[in-house]
């Protein structure tokens, strides 16, 4: 998660809470041992404290806070873990990618690699679910790709990208303009930044919020029928990142996001800035 720095040189986190029960249902998968969500959260909450100095200043900028569980039992079985470390690292970061937060990416989609499969644990934070990754990450850049678009299935279904969740925002088979996202069906990581997306747009109430299947299928007619309006994905290291181009089955296809404004990702965007750099007390929002 991230701690900003507002206009008033507070210090507050982004919707914490919901990483805190994310963590403790990875720790739980992981029969690693259980924790307090409320004291791990007032133990950040001390540390960023201690450290606030070190939460840079500007909307591009804020502390990134990555707690870490990992058992350290004295044992070379594979059993429940009895003790175990957790601890936080805390760096100031920038904007994610190089160049500026709107520069959009590209994506390899590749079926020979999954990230996660039904039954498996990808809708869990698990450090095995990222070392697996990286092998495909470099062929994705070899392939003069920057990210991963993970599919799944015969059916090759969008999943995630790379690290991030995935979000179109177009006008559906039905005719209906709407936002959608992969449902959380086991495959998918439950994003704070994917959930936030969808509370924002559900309070809009301007176009439909759905969370379905998406296949690549349906994305290319779509492409073919020109509904496509924007594709991003979403992350706390980026929060909203375009997408202008998708290498699948050796063709690239050109995504027009960036033609389209890209409207709907600066909108997001301005909206999460003045929440997470606002001085109000937004309900988002926890106080360092
Ligand atoms: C962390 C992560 C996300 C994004 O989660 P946020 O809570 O929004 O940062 C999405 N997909 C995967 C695979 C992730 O590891």
């Amino acid at each position: 998660m991230k701690a900003y720095k507002g206009r008033d040189q507070q210090v507050r986190l982004f919707r914490p809470w919901l990483n805190m029960d994310r963590m403790l249902r990875s720790a739980l998968r992981l029969c690693l041992p259980s924790f307090d969500k409320v004291e791990l959260l007032e133990c950040i909450r001390r540390l960023i404290e201690l450290d606030k100095d070190w939460v840079p200043d500007g909307t591009d900028n804020s502390l990134y806070v990555r707690p870490v569980l990992v058992g350290n039992e004295m044992s070379l079985g594979v059993s429940r873990a009895t003790q175990a470390l957790l601890y936080v690292i805390l760096c100031p970061v920038g904007s994610y990618f190089p160049g500026d937060s709107m520069t959009p990416v590209s994506l390899l989609a590749d079926p020979t690699f999954i990230r996660a499969w039904v039954g498996g644990v990808g809708n869990y934070k698990l450090g095995g679910n990222y070392g697996p990754t990286v092998l495909v990450q470099e062929e994705a850049q070899k392939k003069g790709c920057e990210q991963v678009l993970w599919l799944y299935g015969p059916d090759h279904q969008l999943t995630e990208v790379g690290t991030m969740n995935i979000f179109i925002y177009w006008t559906h088979e039905d005719g209906v303009l709407e936002l959608v996202t992969p449902s959380l069906d086991g495959v998918i990581l439950p994003g704070v930044v994917r959930q936030s997306l969808l509370d924002l747009a559900q309070t809009w109430g301007e176009f439909r919020v759905a969370e379905r299947r998406i296949t690549m299928k349906e994305l290319l007619r779509a492409l073919e029928e020109g509904r496509v309006r924007e594709v991003f994905g979403s992350g706390t290291a980026c929060q909203v990142c375009p997408v202008h181009r998708i290498l699948y089955k050796g063709k690239h296809l050109h995504i027009p996001t960036m033609e389209n404004g890209p409207e709907l990702i600066l909108r997001f965007q301005k909206e999460l800035k003045v929440i997470q750099y606002g001085t109000g007390a937004h309900e988002w929002m926890f106080q360092v």
